[in-house]
């Protein structure tokens, strides 16, 4: 089976900018705090009214810090890619069995962007997404890059599974893209692939708010997910239930 490969590359600095400046001023779940723990002189932004007058600011300030971090930057990808090409083929692998479906031939790369933003938003499109240069434990950089292309995968599935979804839907906030970010946490958790990650898998903490069932959302697709994830075609079962599921439930996704 063809199997892509993790690359790691800089991330461009017009893109830093922009997806920064997204989650610091649109993110409707004020993940922009992540962002100021890091980096808290970005905390000044809110005080400058127009946006242009931001935009420079940002990115004088990603400039400067990058260089500051030079020898760091330069490192992440080679201090990452040591540890994560132990494990690549063997989880990509197992992925592929597990989703039920194989790897496209004509996906050689998937590309992790080493940036300074600690969240890791990723580029359906092209198959890359971005990671932070500073992970103090490196399980944290193994989870993010098997998170991610674990939706690359997961999206191949449901177009299968789909084929008519609008694109869009594979972000936030809609419903699919919810349930992809319900689902990444849960087969990250499979005992399958738990031996290569060592830790438990994150599921994004707005989600304990939600009860389907009387559970919590991720308690609940997990339940879901162990019904059927044995059977033939389990992952399909699966999703379909999953899906369903939330769709009776789409008020509750609401969540600010
Ligand atoms: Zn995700």
């Amino acid at each position: 089976m063809h199997l892509p490969k993790v690359v790691f590359e800089d991330i461009r600095l017009t893109r830093e900018v922009d997806w920064i400046y997204g989650f610091l001023f649109y993110n409707e779940w004020g993940w922009g705090k992540y962002i100021l723990k890091k980096h808290p002189r970005l905390k000044r932004l809110y005080n400058i009214p127009y946006r242009r007058d931001r935009i420079e600011f940002l990115h004088q300030y990603i400039s400067m810090f990058r260089g500051a971090h030079f020898d760091d930057l330069r490192a992440a990808g080679l201090r990452y890619a040591k540890p994560w090409q132990k494990k690549e083929k063997e989880y990509f692998t197992l992925l592929s069995q597990i989703i039920g479906t194989e790897w496209p031939t004509n996906r050689r790369k998937i590309r992790a962007l080493i940036s300074i933003n600690p969240i890791c938003p990723r580029f359906l499109k092209e198959w890359s997404f971005s990671i932070f240069f500073k992970y103090k434990k490196m399980s944290h950089a193994i989870e993010v890059i098997m998170h991610e292309s674990c939706h690359f995968l997961y999206f191949k599935k449901w177009l299968e599974m789909y084929p008519e979804t609008d694109k869009k839907h594979f972000e936030s906030p809609h419903l699919e893209w919810h349930l992809s970010e319900l689902v990444a946490p849960i087969i990250l958790n499979d005992p399958r692939v738990r031996k290569f990650l060592k830790t438990k898998a994150v599921f994004y903490t707005e989600y304990f708010k939600i009860k389907i069932g009387g559970k919590t959302a991720p308690a609940y697709f997990t339940a879901l997910y162990k019904k059927y994830i044995g059977q033939k075609n389990g992952f399909e079962k699966f999703l379909a239930a999953a899906w369903r599921k939330m769709k009776e439930n789409e008020k509750k996704f609401n969540i600010k």
